[in-house]
């Protein structure tokens, strides 16, 4: 589904990535741990093809096309969706419409017909039951004054109406509390299937009790340095990122 091959990348003058190398195919789900500052999060901003970010080198095979000459919402038409990519409050406009209109969007790029009110509140009534949301979060403006929880939880629900191929979430920055766990890890296991994947970005290995990872790796400075599965997140958590530091050295 998705091949990063020697991908190079950074910001500014600032190299980041730095040969990053990473296969996923349809039906697991992947996590990818490592220390602040390793380019976690560049390496989803580059995903998503955010601008303020320079790829040098390399490319992003995804279902058979070059991602890195695709713009962002050409990436989501193929059936990329970046967690964080809508986490703007836009007074106004209703987190309904907003998701209305997100939806068909990519049923436009995929020549499908749009939806209509009615069908469009079918989907909603079926995702909302799913993935336990209550309508008065979704007549509210987007996101404006949502609380942490509410926002993941509008997150994870986006996800769901989308239904993408390849969902990357990157929760290293949302302070996430039980709540939150609880929110990402019920929806993204309730997403789950043989045909989608998941790539998970976090800081923290509790969320790794609630999503079992088929794969997990390690990034740091800029490169996957190490994969494994679960217990490679137990091992992390126990010995910090210094024993991955050490093994680095070692292999040098
Ligand atoms: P992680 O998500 O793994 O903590 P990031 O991808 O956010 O790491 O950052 C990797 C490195 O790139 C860090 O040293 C960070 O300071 C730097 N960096 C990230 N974004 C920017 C930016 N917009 N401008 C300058 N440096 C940046
Ligand atoms: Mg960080
Ligand atoms: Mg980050």
């Amino acid at each position: 589904m998705l091949t990063i091959s020697n991908l190079h990348a950074g910001i500014e003058d600032k190299k980041i990535l730095k040969g990053l190398n990473l296969e996923i195919k349809a039906g697991e789900v992947h996590a990818i741990m490592g220390p602040n500052g390793a380019g976690k999060s560049t390496l989803a901003s580059v995903l998503a093809g955010r601008q303020d970010y320079e790829v040098t080198e390399g490319s992003v095979e995804f279902l058979g096309k070059e991602l890195l000459d695709l713009a962002p919402e050409e990436r989501a038409g193929e059936g990329l969706f970046l967690g964080f990519q809508y986490p703007v409050e836009i007074p106004g406009l209703s987190t309904t419409n907003f998701i209305k209109t997100a939806v068909n969007e990519i049923r436009k790029y995929r020549g499908q017909d749009t939806l209509d009110a009615v069908a469009f509140l079918k989907l909603m009534k079926e995702k909302m039951a799913l993935m336990n949301i209550d309508q008065t979060l979704l007549s509210r403006s987007l996101n404006e004054g949502f609380s942490g929880g509410e926002k993941k939880r509008n997150e994870i629900f986006q996800m769901a109406m989308i239904d993408p191929k390849l969902a990357i979430l990157d929760e290293t920055d949302s302070g996430l509390d039980i709540d939150a766990i609880r929110i990402v890890s019920n929806g993204v296991n309730k997403l789950r299937s043989k045909d989608n994947a998941v790539l998970l970005i976090t800081h923290y290995q509790r969320l790794l009790d609630y999503i079992v990872p088929d794969f997990v790796h390690v990034l740091y400075n800029g490169r996957i340095v190490k994969s494994g599965t679960k217990e490679l997140a137990l091992e992390l958590e126990e010995k910090g990122y210094d024993f991955i530091k050490n093994e680095i050295n070692e292999d040098e």
